[in-house]
């Protein structure tokens, strides 16, 4: 099975879930009598399932197979990243938003890495030096393991909900002062999408 929660989906688990919840889009009964539950009120959650031996599903498995490289997988090393920006006449951003290259990374995140890593959001993704590359894949790897375990402490079992207060440039109000350097956020427009970061810091 895999599912992509878009920007609203909910997952809940538990006994009866399903009966006081609104947008129920599928409901998954166990034996146990747990529920899995997806929810979503503006139904643009995807759910799609298939079978190991591709009797069922072969076109999910055929768009499973051209998603990038999971982005903590020590696989993903500077130089992979080094040949998939290789050629691209895409920003930085978008290229860390590009699921064919690097899966599961959101608007939100994207713009906390390039803070972390020192990179501007409009860096076009070839131009990045060899230090620039290892800086990308350690921020990668280190604003994810930190928003995993701080949304996991502050969801508090949940399995819903959104944790974004330690963020530290992404919807941050206008020109508010950069944790790092003192200078001011600025919010910029990439491909439509909101983009936020310190003009100071990040080059
Ligand atoms: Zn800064």
């Amino acid at each position: 099975m895999a599912v992509h929660l878009m920007m609203y989906g909910e997952i809940r688990y538990g006994i009866d879930v399903s009966s006081a919840v609104k947008g129920l889009r599928v409901c998954l009964r166990f034996t146990s009598g747990d529920e899995l539950v997806f929810l979503d009120m503006s139904a643009w959650t995807k759910i799609g399932y298939y079978s190991e031996d591709g009797s069922i599903g072969q076109g999910m498995q055929r768009r499973l197979a051209m998603l990038g490289h999971e982005p903590l997988d020590a696989d993903l090393t500077p130089e992979v990243l080094r040949r998939l920006f290789a050629g691209e006449t895409k920003t930085v951003k978008e290229c860390l938003m590009d699921h064919k290259l690097i899966i599961g990374i959101g608007n939100a995140y994207s713009d906390e890495i390039l803070w972390q890593a020192g990179i501007a959001p409009m860096r076009q993704a070839a131009s990045l030096s060899p230090e620039g590359l290892h800086g990308l894949r350690s921020a990668m790897q280190t604003v994810l393991v930190e928003a995993i375990d701080k949304v996991r402490i502050g969801l508090q079992g949940q399995t819903y909900g959104e944790v974004r207060d330690f963020l530290h440039v992404h919807s941050r109000p206008k020109k508010k002062q950069c944790d790092r350097c003192g200078g001011l956020i600025e919010r910029v427009e990439i491909k439509t999408r909101g983009s936020y970061f310190c003009p100071r810091c990040q080059k």
